[in-house]
């Protein structure tokens, strides 16, 4: 159940149970705050092609301004979100602010640019999942079906239950791209790769961050590559900090990185000035020439 994700979540965080229990709480009234008052901004993080370093999309990454708080991290947030529900109405905001501002870069730049999005199990298991209603959304805005990548993890693939088979077959006759995210910390049986159909492999961060020190790290990149290509799959690793990763990463063929080394996730405003302004140039030459 959606309640045993976050179980033992925040134990690090009080002394006592009693503590815990009534943080708990505060954050879960405050979430709901924040979906009325939108309290939520999505930040932008450039996915890199390694070989050229030039920008091959981007992922929206949510951030939720706390009146008092400040900035709070998904990682604190999403698991309280996810067991409450609220992460419905959360996902289908997130869905239809990166739809829009795709067609905004497009109708501004004419620069068409991937977004990919973090879906949750707990969206793929609620009755009214919105898949539909995405596929207007995206028709409303005359975006084509590939503009918004769908970012799911390891554990979906396990759950029958979900009808994630032929929620993923509705997927692909859609048109929608999926990615798998965090590759190699779930539990997944590689027999899943290729059951689904699935475009995109992300390389888990904890095997990136060993690359100079743990040979075998390095092993376990290759490998994952070699297989992903295999089965069709297009290869991202994330959490790339550092030159060396991303050449070690490169030499063994991953097509893209993602990562600090590259850019942390920013505003829109921002990534718009850094990003969307200088692939709209490049065109711009590239048609003069
Ligand atoms: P994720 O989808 O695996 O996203 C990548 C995370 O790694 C992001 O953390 C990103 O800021 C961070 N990251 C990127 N490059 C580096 C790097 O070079 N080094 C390090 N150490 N970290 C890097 P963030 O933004 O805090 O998000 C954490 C997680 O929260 C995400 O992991 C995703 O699972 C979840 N999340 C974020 N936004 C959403 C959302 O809109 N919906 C849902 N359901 N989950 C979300
Ligand atoms: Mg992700
Ligand atoms: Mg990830
Ligand atoms: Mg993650």
């Amino acid at each position: 159940a959606a309640k045993d994700l976050g179980r033992n979540r925040f134990h690090y965080f009080t002394a006592s149970m009693q503590e815990e229990a009534r943080y708990r709480m505060i954050l879960i009234r405050d979430l709901r705050q924040a979906v009325n008052n939108k309290e939520f901004e999505i930040f932008y993080q450039p996915i890199i092609d390694l070989p050229n370093g030039e920008i091959h999309k981007a992922e929206a990454l949510i951030r939720w301004h706390h009146p008092e708080r400040g900035l709070v991290s998904p990682g604190e947030f999403i698991p309280v979100a996810e067991e409450t529900g609220l992460i419905i109405e959360i996902g289908n905001w997130v869905f239809s602010q990166a739809a829009k501002q795709c067609a905004h870069w497009r109708d501004k730049y004419g620069v068409e640019l991937q977004i990919s999005i973090n879906k949750s199990p707990v969206q793929f298991r609620d009755e009214g999942d919105s898949f539909e209603d995405w596929i207007v959304q995206l028709k409303e805005l005359k975006l084509a079906s590939n503009s918004i990548c769908v970012e799911i993890t390891e554990g979906l693939l396990l759950d029958a239950s979900m009808g994630v088979s032929e929620k993923l077959l509705a997927y692909r006759d859609a048109g929608i791209q999926v990615s798998l995210d965090d590759f190699g910390t779930g539990y997944s049986s590689l027999a899943y790769l290729k059951k689904f159909d699935i475009d995109y492999l992300k390389i888990d961060q904890s095997f990136t961050r060993n690359l100079e020190s743990d040979t075998d790290d390095v092993t376990l990149c290759e490998a994952i590559i070699v297989m992903a290509h295999k089965l069709g799959m297009t290869v991202i690793a994330e959490g790339v900090e550092t030159e060396y990763q991303r050449d070690i990463l490169t030499k063994a063929g991953c097509d893209y990185g993602q990562g600090y080394l590259f850019s942390r996730p920013i505003p829109a405003a921002d990534f718009e000035d850094k990003y969307i302004r200088a692939i709209a140039q490049m065109k711009h030459e590239q048609a003069s020439s």
